[in-house]
């Protein structure tokens, strides 16, 4: 009597609240789906600085605005053949992608974490979108947004005082004590990594296909593959940007073949043209035609540095130590495997934060009892 289709209740009962565990999985499923319909906006629209509420998603090509029924995470995709309903304009794969993905990440760390720890894994599903978004940002654009990685930092907090199983504890004021550890330890590594390595291997230079320019804004530096930002190269007063202009044009005027220096941590920010000294901060926009562009920068940016203390107010300061080690040793091996199969050379750069997320990731599914059994002797 007790039972159904042989399963006694209560096993049946066996999820939060006393309800079935798989009806959970499958409101897990669902959630996954829904939020990487929404990481599809954070991607495409947070690093061109849109909102990602207004306005609704529209096609990019016809300009019609997507009805509820075309916009269901992967089914109106297969749906629609992958093209727009109004004008037939393909959807990028990428899209369908990122929310099978996510669906399928929320449904298995449901599945590994739910039983034990329900609210731990409803953080750790957090925590990889942001991991998704991160990777699919930084691939494309080279930086890892302040609403990820200092969202990141907070969300950590709040969910280590929910769930202090993230960082091992058992009550909230340890959670959040050690979630604010792991933060600045985070965090600190990253920084002393970064200036000592770039303290260690001082420049970079980056090549740029000929004939192309380079423009320089109020906060970036817009190379022909994606925006640099200032606070990403200038720390020290020595920190100097080197080209070779062809051609230099600023707001009201103009140079030809000269070497410009650009320092913006000296005071004033300076500005060198040839021999002419300026203040950068009175040159709103300057844009150069060069072919070779030297960069005081590391492969490692400062929104690694804020990205790496959100691990580690997720995750505790141990996952931090580990996801350093586990991400240059990933970083390594795909750098050189890169260049062995002449995909690139030395000198292009590979951006860090998917490594980090990487190695995040490897320590959620593994990596902790791993490293703990490690340190444990
Ligand atoms: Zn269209």
């Amino acid at each position: 009597m007790d039972t159904f289709f042989g399963i006694p209740y209560e096993h049946l009962y066996d999820g939060p609240f006393r309800t079935p565990f798989h009806l959970w999985s499958i409101c897990f499923l669902l959630l996954g789906l829904i939020v990487g319909s929404f990481l599809n906006v954070v991607i495409y629209r947070v690093p061109l600085d849109l909102s990602t509420v207004t306005p609704p998603s529209h096609c990019p090509k016809c300009n019609t605005r997507i009805k509820l029924r075309h916009n269901l995470p992967v089914l109106s995709w297969l749906l629609l053949r992958g093209q727009c309903a109004y004008c037939g304009a393909p959807i990028p794969p990428r899209y369908v992608l990122v929310e099978a993905f996510t669906g399928l990440t929320f449904l298995g760390t449901w599945l590994a974490f739910g039983r034990s720890e329900p609210l731990m894994a409803l953080a750790l599903c957090i925590l990889f979108a942001g991991f998704i978004a991160a990777t699919a940002i930084d691939l494309e654009h080279y930086i890892i947004p302040d609403q990820i990685t200092v969202g990141g930092i907070f969300a950590g907090f709040v969910f280590c005082a929910l769930a202090p199983a993230l960082v091992g504890q058992a009550n909230a004021v340890n959670g959040m004590k050690f979630s604010a550890l792991g933060a600045v330890v985070g965090g600190g590594m990253v920084y002393a990594v970064l200036r000592g390595g770039k303290l260690l291997f001082g420049k970079q230079r980056v090549t740029i296909p000929d004939g192309s320019r380079i423009t320089f804004t109020e906060e970036a530096i817009h190379l022909p593959d994606g925006a640099v930002f200032y606070d990403e190269v200038f720390y020290r007063t020595s920190d100097t940007v080197i080209l070779e202009a062809k051609r230099l044009e600023l707001s009201d005027r103009c140079y030809w073949n000269q070497p410009v220096r650009l320092a913006l941590k000296q005071t004033p920010p300076l500005l060198q043209i040839g021999t002419e000294k300026f203040d950068a901060s009175q040159e709103p926009w300057m844009c150069a035609d060069t072919e070779k562009v030297t960069l005081p920068r590391e492969a490692m940016g400062f929104g690694d540095v804020k990205f790496m203390a959100g691990i580690g107010a997720f995750l505790g300061w141990q996952a931090t130590v580990f996801s350093l080690m586990a991400s240059a040793v990933l970083g390594s091996l795909v750098g050189v495997g890169l260049i062995v199969a002449g995909k690139r050379d030395w000198s292009t750069r590979l951006p860090y934060g998917p490594f980090i997320a990487a190695a995040a990731t490897l320590w959620v599914w593994g990596g902790k009892e791993w490293f703990f059994r490690l340190f444990a002797r």
